[in-house]
C-alpha cells in the first residue's frame, strides 16, 4: 500500500513556485531521502503532507486519506499518525528531558504546564523507553538546554515517537549539528524507522549523508523532482 500519493503538486508563494508539478508516491515503509539545496521546495513538500500547507494545484493522499478534505478531528488524526521532527528541535529549553517528551507541541502552546507527576504512568514509561531507544536514559530530568545538539534532536525523536505515528517526517533534522552527531542523528532514524516499519521521508541538503542513508534518493530543484533512485544506485559523480 501506498503512504504518501503526491500527484501534480504546485505551490506558490506570490511569485515563487515553491513546488512546480511534484508527483511522488511512497511506499508503506520506505525510507526516503529528500536532496535539495536550500530553496529547492523540501521544506514546502514535507508541510503539504500534514496539511500544514494547502496547494495551490494538485492532490495528496495520505495513509488513505484525501488531505485536502480533512479538517477538524479527520485532520488531527491524521496529523497524530505523522510525527514529526525539526532542524531547530523545537524543545522547550527550560522543561525537563521527560518533560519535553510528555508535551506535545500544541499542548506546550495553548495548555497549561503540567507537571510529569500528572501523566498518566503508562505515559511516563512509554516517555522513559524512548528515551532510552534513543540513547538518553538518565537524562529524563536534565534540562534540555543543557544538552548538546544531538542529544536534543534525540529528544525530539522520542516526543515524536510518543504518539506511535505510522509516518515520520524530519525537515533537515541534522542541519544544525556537527558531521560526527549527524551521521549518529541519521543512523538513529533509520534505525528506528526500519524496526517499526515507519515510512520516513527525511530532507537533507548533505549529498555525502543523502547518498549513503535511505532506501531512495528524491532530488528536488527550484521545486521540481530531477532525480528519483534507489539510494544504493546512485553514481557519485552524477
Ligand atoms: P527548502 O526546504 O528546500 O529550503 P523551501 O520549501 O523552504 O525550500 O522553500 C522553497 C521556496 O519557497 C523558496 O524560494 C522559499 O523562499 C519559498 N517559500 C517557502 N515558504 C514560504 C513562505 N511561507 N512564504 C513565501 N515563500 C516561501
Ligand atoms: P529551510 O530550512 O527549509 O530552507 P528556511 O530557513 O528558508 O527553511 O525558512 C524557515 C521558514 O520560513 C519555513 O517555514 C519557510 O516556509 C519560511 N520561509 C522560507 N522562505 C520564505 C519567504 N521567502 N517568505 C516567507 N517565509 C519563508
Amino acid at each position: 500500500a501506498h503512504a504518501v500519493e503526491i500527484d501534480g503538486l504546485v505551490k506558490l508563494y506570490g511569485g515563487t513556485r515553491a513546488l512546480d508539478g511534484v508527483s511522488l508516491t511512497v511506499g508503506e515503509g520506505e525510507i526516503v531521502v529528500l536532496l535539495g539545496l536550500s530553496g529547492s521546495g523540501k521544506s514546502t513538500l514535507l508541510r503539504h503532507i500534514n496539511k500544514l500547507d494547502v496547494p495551490t494545484e494538485g492532490h495528496i493522499r495520505v495513509l488513505g486519506e484525501d488531505v485536502a478534505s480533512l479538517r477538524g478531528k479527520g485532520l488531527r488524526h491524521l496529523r497524530s499518525r505523522i510525527g514529526v521532527v525539526f532542524q531547530q528541535f523545537e524543545l522547550v529549553g527550560s522543561l525537563s528531558v521527560l518533560e519535553n517528551v510528555l508535551t506535545g507541541t500544541l499542548a506546550r502552546l495553548s495548555g497549561p504546564r503540567l507537571g510529569t507527576w500528572m501523566y498518566p504512568k503508562e505515559l511516563r514509561t512509554a516517555a522513559l523507553g524512548h528515551l532510552d531507544r534513543v540513547g538518553l536514559a538518565g537524562r529524563e530530568h536534565q534540562r534540555s538546554d543543557t544538552l548538546s545538539g544531538g542529544q536534543q534532536q534525540r529528544v525530539a525523536i522520542a516526543r515524536a515517537l510518543m504518539q506511535s505515528p505510522e509516518i515520520l517526517l524530519a525537515d533537515e533534522p541534522v542541519a544544525s549539528l556537527d558531521p560526527e552527531s549527524s551521521q549518529q542523528v541519521m543512523d538513529l532514524i533509520r534505525e528506528i524507522g526500519r524496526e517499526r516499519g515507519l515510512t520516513v521521508l527525511c530532507s537533507l541538503h548533505q549529498v555525502e549523508l543523502a547518498m549513503s542513508w535511505g532506501d531512495r534518493l528524491v532530488g528536488l530543484r527550484a521545486g521540481k523532482v530531477v532525480l528519483d533512485t534507489p539510494a544504493s544506485g546512485v553514481d557519485r559523480d552524477s
